[in-house]
Order: C-alpha cells, then sequence, then structure tokens
C-alpha cells in the first residue's frame, strides 16, 4: 500500500511538470522535449503502481532481483494479460504509448525534433491516457494536485489543439483515402498534388505503389513479399533458399494475401513432392 502510493505520488510529481513543461512549450518549443520526457515519467510510475496493488513482486525483472524494475513496456504488457489484472486499452492510445517512448529514447539520446506539432501530438495523447488511467484506475483527478492557474492553461491548450483536429478534419475531402500518419500518429494522411501529406502536422512523403494493382500508398501500408520466402542463416549472413517462383517486389495488403495464398499452396506441393522423393529414394 504504501509502495504503491509513493509511486502514485511521483507519477503526480512528473505530470505537474510535464504539464508546466506543456505551459511554457507555447512559448518556447524546445521545452516539449522535457514534456515528453516527464510524461513518459508519469505513465511509467501509474502503470507501476497499478501493477503493485495487485502485488508487489509484479514491478520486479524476476522473482529474485530485489533491485531491477521492469520497463515502461513490459509493465504495459503485464497490466494487459488477462491473468494478472487484463487492462483494456485502445490501439490508438498503444500507438500513441509506443511512439512516446520512442520519443523520450530519441531524447536521451540527444536526437532533435523537426517537426514540433508531431510532438504536441504525442504528448497530448500520453497526457489524455494517464489523466484517465489515473482517473479510473485511481480516483485520482489532475485538480487534486496540479494548481488551479496551470490547470486552466492546459485545458485552453488542449482546446486549441482540438482545433487544430478541427481544421484538419475539414480539409478532408468525402470518401477519399486517409490513412494513419506516422508522425503524429493521427488519421490524417491523404494524397494531396501526387504527394502523401498530413493535414494535421504536415508530414510528406512519396507514395509508394504496389508492384501487382498499381495502387498508390503510404511506406507504411505496403509490404514487401520476401517476407515469405525461405532462407537460411548462415555465419551471420542471410542465404535466399527458396522464392517460390515469385518476384521480389513491394505490395498492397489485398495484394500480399492473394500471393501469401500462392506461396503457401506452393509450398505445400513442395513438401508433397519431396515427401515422394524421400519415398521413392528410400
Ligand atoms: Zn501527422
Ligand atoms: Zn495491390
Amino acid at each position: 500500500m504504501m509502495l504503491e502510493k509513493n509511486y502514485l505520488a511521483s507519477a503526480e510529481d512528473f505530470l505537474s511538470e510535464a504539464i508546466e513543461n506543456i505551459i511554457q512549450a507555447q512559448a518556447n518549443q524546445s521545452r516539449w522535449k522535457f514534456a515528453a520526457v516527464n510524461l513518459v515519467a508519469a505513465l511509467e510510475l501509474s502503470l507501476k503502481a497499478k501493477l503493485i496493488s495487485v502485488h508487489p513482486v509484479l514491478v520486479r525483472e524476476t522473482l529474485d532481483s530485489k533491485r531491477r524494475s521492469i520497463s515502461l513496456v513490459q509493465a504495459l504488457a503485464r497490466l494487459k494479460d488477462p491473468e494478472i489484472y487484463g487492462l483494456r486499452i485502445p490501439q490508438q492510445a498503444e500507438h500513441s504509448i509506443a511512439s512516446a517512448v520512442d520519443l523520450r529514447n530519441g531524447v536521451s539520446h540527444g536526437v532533435l525534433f523537426e517537426n514540433e506539432k508531431s510532438i504536441a501530438s504525442k504528448c497530448f495523447e500520453v497526457f489524455a491516457f494517464v489523466r484517465f488511467f489515473l482517473q479510473s484506475e485511481f480516483n485520482v483527478d489532475l485538480s487534486s494536485f496540479v494548481n488551479k492557474n496551470s490547470l486552466k492553461k492546459i485545458l485552453e491548450i488542449a482546446r486549441r489543439r482540438e482545433e487544430f483536429l478541427n481544421h484538419a478534419k475539414n480539409q478532408l475531402i468525402e470518401n477519399e483515402n486517409v490513412y494513419c500518419c506516422p508522425d503524429c500518429v493521427e488519421d490524417f494522411l491523404v494524397i494531396r498534388k501526387g504527394r502523401f501529406i498530413c493535414l494535421h502536422c504536415m508530414y510528406s512523403e512519396d507514395p509508394q505503389s504496389c508492384a501487382d494493382c498499381g495502387t498508390e500508398l503510404p511506406s507504411t501500408k505496403i509490404y514487401p513479399l520476401s517476407e515469405y520466402f525461405e532462407y537460411a542463416f548462415e555465419d551471420g549472413h542471410t542465404r535466399l533458399l527458396k522464392d517460390f517462383g515469385m518476384p521480389d517486389i513491394e505490395v498492397c495488403l489485398e495484394c500480399l494475401r492473394k500471393r501469401r495464398d500462392e506461396i503457401e499452396t506452393q509450398r505445400f506441393q513442395d513438401m508433397v513432392e519431396d515427401f515422394y522423393f524421400q519415398i521413392a529414394t528410400s
């Protein structure tokens, strides 16, 4: 109980700090990276506080290691485990948590950011999740540990961000294909003037086309067929064993499924042939 309270209190400290960073970031963009670091710390401590409430040993890496604590990703995986706690978390939130962790790791390795809106987006997503998690799992409200003035400011900033999103929403054309932006993780990646552009954070990239059907897609939606080939791993090298008569191309998900079925059929036929060959030669 004591330990859980300590973790929770630290989570609140980091969250307060993150809120101050976000407020400062409105005038000085270099504060965003501190907000990201503090938010991820707040998230990690909140998740661990919950694990501790189930059983304190759950934050340890192994039963015997008193010192080594698990990572944020491990903590989340344990909480989601139905045999431990069965936490349910929306996919979008999980996405944002993963990219916030990347962001934190990038920050601690001294990577510079180029896209302020993309960091802001991730920060707000994690902020929203931590806030929801504290409320729903511990019945803790922001107003119990954030000063009134800061709370007012942060809600105002969040509201303006909402306006950014609405602005992006208004630029969408009816029935057009929209993809998830790999940078800000919002669903605003669309084709404009032959390029994919995120209407929210302005991330952009050249379209890739499916080698089979020609559909133009963002890089996250195109898959190499070679993943289904068979390889041998020797002396640190990869050697292609079988390509099942397929070209080494990149395709869309739909075409990938068709090709995969053909590969599976071929694989099965090869197996049958090998089997008869073995019988014939034994
Ligand atoms: Zn974006
Ligand atoms: Zn295709």
